[in-house]
């Protein structure tokens, strides 16, 4: 009897080891961007894979005005995943396809939305609800920003800017929530490299958690504010991470992409393992930016 429970327990162990090592599925949607998304997905792909956490799948829907039998051929099927991350600004999906998302966050689906992944489905309404805040503008909802001390400042709908960024430069991203599992660890202020900074995002903001802003300084066409950067929502029973940081143009030099930042390298994979399990076990890497220096992945 003894030997038996003994043998239950070390089968239990065993299977509660498996299920923390097995891979966290993402599911990368692409197909319409006006960035160069056939180059940032493998390199996202990448350096999710990279982490030895997950497992990465794509998913590319037709391109602009594809025909309505291609459309009909996009059907991904989200529940097979933990984690959908949008690389993606282009046409609203067709609805069989936005209710299965909206199912699949609701039952406790991750989300994590790169840079103009929050510009798409103004037409969407729980996509605006998910998202928070969005590229859109002025009189299309709320702006959300945060004050020097770190109070959420609400401009209501119609006043103020609406979305845009000045030109690109480099910047400090400013760590909000230094305790929240995915930011931990990092520096409380960082050099980001050169990047879009984007302003005035709108949207009906409820149950935003704001996690790093980035101040938008007015010589370079900003708005004089600290402008969210990355933040995330609860939806049902799952979570919706979003970070506006990790421009890249079409055709624009690797050497230049602000997606070689290690710190937003480390927040993308953090947040999609975050997103899916509710921890984070991936560690930081060991040269971080700091508030002097950004740190760039080979
Ligand atoms: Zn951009």
């Amino acid at each position: 009897m003894k030997i038996i429970l003994a043998a239950a327990i070390a089968s239990s162990l065993i299977s509660a080891t498996l299920t923390a090592a097995e891979p966290i599925k993402v599911l990368i949607v692409d197909g319409q961007n006006n960035h160069d998304f056939e180059r940032t997905t493998p390199y996202l792909k990448q350096v999710l894979e990279e982490t030895g956490r997950f497992q990465v799948f794509v998913v590319t829907t037709p391109p602009q005005n594809g025909s309505e039998a291609a459309w009909r051929g996009f059907r991904p099927q989200f529940s097979d995943y933990d984690v959908v991350l949008s690389n993606y600004n282009g046409q609203t999906w067709p609805e069989d396809v936005r209710n299965a998302f909206e199912q699949f966050v609701k039952e406790g689906g991750g989300v994590v939305n790169v840079h103009a992944a929050n510009n798409p489905f103004s037409d969407w309404a729980a996509f605006n609800d998910m998202i928070g805040l969005a590229w859109r503008p002025a009189d299309f909802g709320d702006r959300v920003t945060l004050s020097e001390d770190g109070e959420v400042v609400r401009t209501e709908k119609g006043e103020g800017p609406g979305a845009g960024h000045g030109s690109q430069h480099p910047y400090t991203v400013v760590t909000r929530d230094r305790k929240h599992p995915v930011m931990e660890g990092l520096p409380a202020e960082w050099m980001h490299p050169q990047d879009e900074l984007y302003h005035g995002q709108r949207g009906p903001a409820a149950d935003m958690h704001i996690l790093a802003t980035a101040w938008s300084d007015p010589e370079t066409g900003g708005t004089g504010e600290h402008e969210p950067m990355v933040w995330w929502i609860p939806h049902g029973e799952g979570k919706v991470f979003t970070t506006v940081l990790g421009h890249v143009g079409r055709g624009q030099p690797q050497e230049t992409w602000p997606m070689r930042c290690r710190g937003f390298q480390a927040i993308v994979t953090r947040a999609c393992e975050w997103v899916a399990t509710g921890e984070v076990t991936i560690p930081l890497p060991d040269e971080l930016p700091t508030a002097e220096e950004v740190s760039l992945a080979p």
